[in-house]
């Protein structure tokens, strides 16, 4: 009998890159080489990015304002739906500009480099308000509404969240209810809904059959009677772009305006999610690359001790680690909106992996480029507190960081799981038999690590020569990352589900690789463009970037087993009991 796994196929439009990793393999040409806009796009783009930036630049005060007054003026969103912003993902034949997920999310990059409300205004409305009507919709949907999105004349909202489903949204409570006529009358309470004030069209999710009942996703008009908009909300950032609850009293529903497959609405709005996730990628960078912009014109004018303070190097590693960064989440947004872009069916571990990169690299220069203004930072007259502010809601909102992190890893141990549990079987059910199997679970470990060590074994190929080395850790990583897994699901196996410290250092692991690759991918794109002389800046990223993450690998692969976990656990439950912290020095 043949035991020896046999290699998935990567050329599989339904396999998912990152869950192979866990696998022990790469899909190489799932990274090489780095995607490319084409040529007619890229004419597109740079027309509506022109516009964009002849309408935003030089409007800091105005969007100050809006930040002070939490409100973007009517006029201020007609120029926007002038310059067909609320259209950039319709097809034209609806009047909308028709880009692609990786065009749009430069779009919002745009939008963001000067205004974050600006780019949530647009992003709400095109990633998940509207996305599930182009993801779903009937033809006879789409005629109805798409050509009002695109002009701007529907301003549209996604309306999931409610009081007590946050990030568990299956368990929302909004009730759709069928009636005899075909008609459906939904009632319930939305709330954070963003662009709620300003929506005529909402995505809206209910459940259709009692508590334990499907979800559904429907279209509903602000017009139809029974929906009512709550106050905007008092927000922390992003205070330009307009937040409210969204309630639905018994609000009828006609039955073509049902999104999608009845009882298929939870896979909807994933779905959506998933899809929306370059946008607010997009956004994070633009967010980045504004703080990098900030922060170096600081460095360079600010002087003290009789030097300006980008020649210290504790300054100069803020914006090196900035710029380092925006690189790799600007690669990362890249190479995802291409795999959407290709028609790849299985993106949403690497969506989730780019949207907790993204929204915490800019959390982190938005914080360094305050930093870096030091007192002036923190003054409100400068930008960067607004940055701050403006950036937070980025690792809650469309998943929390940290349900994203359980997810990578939890999807990818999924599929290991499965993988190894086929080979199980074709061995007499390893699983059950742990002695027996430890053994061919060995053996097949050792051929992995074979593959790793040995001159003919499969290494990434895609990379260009002078990046061999950071190839190479990558490699190496990809192995110990699926000699880990395999390690746990036989310590832990359902229980790993509970095992959430354990499940965090996996997924950062994941993290790390496929961004670590699309780093490299890139820089290896640029260097067969110009030459390796000319990408020096480009190749130092690359090697800053790679070896950062192999210390970071290496500690929480080791941590999988040497940890404080059991410890850390038992003292947020006594803290927890206990109402606060104990301890004083009095
Ligand atoms: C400004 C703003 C705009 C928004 N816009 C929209 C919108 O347009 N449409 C919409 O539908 N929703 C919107 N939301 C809602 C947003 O998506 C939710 O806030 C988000 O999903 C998190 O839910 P929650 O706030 O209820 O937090 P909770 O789910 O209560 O989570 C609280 C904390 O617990 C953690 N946590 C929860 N469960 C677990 C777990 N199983 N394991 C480990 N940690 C866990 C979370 O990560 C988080 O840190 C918006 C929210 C805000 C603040």
């Amino acid at each position: 009998m043949n035991n020896q796994p046999s290699k998935i196929s990567t050329t599989d439009l339904e396999a998912s890159p990152a869950k192979l990793f866990f696998l022990g393999q790469v899909m190489e040409e799932c990274f090489f080489p780095f995607p490319s806009i084409n040529k007619d796009e890229a004419e597109t783009l740079r027309i509506v990015i022109d516009s964009m930036d002849k309408l935003l630049r030089d409007k800091d005060e105005e969007f100050k304002l809006h930040d002070t007054k939490a409100e973007q003026p009517v006029e201020f969103l007609q120029s926007l739906k002038e310059l067909g912003l609320f259209g950039t993902i319709i097809p034209e034949e609806f009047g909308g500009i028709n880009l692609s997920n990786t065009g749009y999310a430069r779009v919002i990059q745009q939008a963001s480099y000067y205004d974050a409300s600006v780019a949530l205004t647009l992003g709400a409305h095109s990633s998940i308000g509207m996305k599930g009507l182009l993801l779903f919709g009937s033809e006879q949907q789409k005629k109805r509404y798409l050509p009002q999105l695109a002009s701007g004349d529907l301003i549209a909202g996604f309306c999931l969240t409610e009081p007590g489903a946050g990030s568990d949204a299956a368990s929302i409570k909004t009730t759709a209810t069928k009636q005899s006529d075909g008609t459906w009358v939904i009632s319930g309470e939305k709330i954070w809904t963003t662009n709620g004030p300003i929506a005529d069209f909402f995505t809206v999710f209910a459940r259709t059959e009692g508590e334990q009942g499907k979800i559904t996703a429907f279209i509903v008009e602000k017009e139809f009677a029974g929906v009512s908009i709550g106050n905007k909300e008092n927000k922390m950032g992003i205070r330009g772009s307009a937040t409210s609850s969204v309630y639905f009293d018994n609000v009828i529903i006609p039955e073509s305006n049902v999104l999608g497959e009845e009882g298929k609405g939870f896979k909807i709005a994933m779905a959506i999610l998933n899809n929306g996730r370059t946008g607010l990628g997009g956004g994070c960078v633009g967010g980045m690359k504004r703080a990098i912009r900030l922060a170096s014109e600081y460095a360079a004018n600010r002087k003290q001790f009789g030097r300006s303070i980008s020649e210290f190097g504790l300054v100069k590693e803020k914006i090196a680690q900035m710029t380092v960064n925006c690189f790799a989440a600007e690669s990362t947004i890249a190479m995802v909106g291409s795999y959407i872009d290709s028609g790849r069916k299985d993106y949403s571990v690497e969506a989730a992996i780019s949207k907790v990169f993204v929204t915490e690299a800019l959390w982190s220069a938005a914080n360094e480029a305050l930093q870096i203004a030091g007192g002036t930072g923190y003054m409100k007259e400068l930008p960067y507190e607004q940055l701050v502010r403006d950036s937070r809601i980025n690792m809650i909102f469309e998943g929390t960081s940290e349900i994203l992190r359980l997810y990578i890893a939890l999807s990818g141990l999924k599929d290991a799981g499965e993988y190894l549990k086929e080979i199980g079987k074709s061995v007499g059910n390893i699983f059950n038999d742990p002695i027996k199997g430890f053994g061919v679970l060995s053996g097949y470990a050792v051929k992995r690590l074979s593959r790793a060590t040995s001159l003919g074994h499969e290494r990434t190929k895609g990379a260009h020569s002078v990046l061999q080395a950071e190839v190479a850790v990558f490699d190496a990583y990809i192995i110990a990352l699926a000699g880990s897994v395999e390690t746990l699901l036989r310590a832990h196996q359902k229980d790993i589900i509970e095992r959430q410290f354990l499940m965090k250092r996996i997924a950062d692991v994941v993290i790390d690789i496929f961004v670590g690759l699309c780093v490299i991918s890139r820089v290896s794109s640029m260097i067969e463009q110009k030459s390796v002389e000319l990408c020096k800046n480009e190749i130092d990223i690359a090697h800053i970037f790679t070896q950062q993450a192999k210390r970071r690998m290496n500690q929480n692969l080791r941590r999988l087993e040497r940890h404080e976990d059991k410890q850390m656990e038992d003292l947020s439950d006594y803290i927890v009991k206990r109402g606060g912290y104990e301890w004083d020095t009095i």
